[in-house]
């Protein structure tokens, strides 16, 4: 393992961020990772393990250790008539991954294709896109303790998953570093068409014959139709979670403005757009200095070239503040802030 000292972060996160880390270590398996940590005791200081850095908004230099994840591989752990339960290393990454699944005809992550990032942060943010998260087919990881080096396998019911959420985002926090991840996929089609603009482009194609392969493709198509690839202009995906209302606050709501849309929820909470009440505030499209909100997108905050961290922070406060004041709405980053 090579150690680096001051190492520039720039084509480590997606938001194409100048930021330097105090020290830098690429982890490629996880005998090198526990050695790591029990030689150098990185959480002594600041501690950040990255991934693809496309959830990072880096607002500083990084006063402390970068953990890059590189643990590769993907194994076949059981393969039945109907079932497939496959691992892969926490440092894949997470669209091969799913190109992988879909190319040997085997269903339930065809829905996730082309989200950024690893396959190790997948549960930690509990990725999830058109109509399903990444949940729905997890069965366990294997993580190791920060601290100590002990290596702990997490089931479903471990690890509490939520909207962009798990256990590793709350009480376990900065504790845990995920080495890989066990999925279970089905050979028999499995088709999840209720994302409305999924549904619609399948409109005319009888459902019965719709292959998993067919899925991911228009998955793909649609998601790169109007979000900005990070390759070309620097940004994080959404950068604001959707806020989750009661129903009276909504009803208010929906009286100044009959079109708010919404998503009600299993407790009678309502989940209303974030790039909807961004939009309102006329933030769409708009540019400020070098970074701006995406012209297709109010949920995707960008880069147009030379930001800072802060001051794409600083416009996050604003449409924040914005949001707050016209709909008396808090907006969270899903975007971690450092
Ligand atoms: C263009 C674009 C589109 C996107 N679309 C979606 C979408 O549709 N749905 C969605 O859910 N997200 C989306 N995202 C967000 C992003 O892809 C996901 O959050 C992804 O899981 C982040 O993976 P990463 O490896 O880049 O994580 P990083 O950004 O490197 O890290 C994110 C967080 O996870 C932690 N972490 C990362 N790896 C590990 C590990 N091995 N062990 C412990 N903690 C870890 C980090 O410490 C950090 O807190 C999008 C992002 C972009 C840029």
């Amino acid at each position: 393992m090579t150690i680096s000292e001051n190492k520039d972060l720039l084509h480590l996160n997606t938001f194409g961020i100048s930021a330097r880390a105090q020290h830098f270590a690429p982890i490629h398996d996880l005998p090198e990772l526990k050695e790591l940590i029990l030689q150098e005791h990185p959480t002594e200081t600041s501690l950040l393990v990255l991934g693809g850095g496309s959830n990072v908004l880096f607002t500083k230099d990084f006063d402390g250790w970068v953990l890059h994840n590189g643990i590769k591989g993907i194994e076949i752990i059981e393969d039945n008539a109907e079932t497939v339960l496959l691992r892969a290393g926490g440092g894949e990454n997470w669209s091969n991954f799913v190109d992988f699944a879909v190319e040997n005809g085997w269903w339930g992550l065809e829905n996730l294709s082309l989200i950024p990032g690893t396959v190790g942060a997948a549960p930690v943010q509990n990725i999830g896109a058109y109509g399903t998260e990444q949940k729905e087919r997890f069965i366990s990881l294997e993580a190791c303790n920060l601290k100590t080096g002990e290596v702990r396998t997490f089931v479903k019911d471990d690890c509490a998953f939520g909207y962009r959420s798990s256990i590793f985002k709350t009480e376990e926090k900065g504790n845990w570093f995920v080495v890989n991840v066990t999925y279970h996929l089905q050979k028999k089609p499995h088709r999840i068409l209720n994302y409305a603009p999924l549904k619609a482009a399948f409109e005319n194609t009888p459902l019965s014959k719709l292959s998993a392969s067919e899925i991911s493709n228009k998955v793909k198509e649609i998601r790169n139709s109007k979000l900005p690839d990070p390759r070309k202009i620097g940004n994080a995906g959404s950068f604001f979670k959707n806020p989750v209302i009661s129903k009276s606050q909504f009803q208010q709501l929906e009286n100044q403005y009959p079109n708010i849309p919404s998503y009600p929820q299993d407790d009678g909470t309502l989940k209303v757009p974030a790039g909807w009440l961004i939009e309102q505030c006329g933030w769409k499209g708009k540019k400020v200095g070098n970074t701006g909100v995406h012209n297709l997108q109010a949920l995707v905050l960008v880069n147009h070239g030379n930001a800072t961290g802060t001051e794409i922070q600083q416009l996050a406060l604003q449409i924040q503040s914005d949001v707050h004041n016209r709909f008396n709405i808090h907006i969270e980053p899903e975007v971690l802030i450092l």
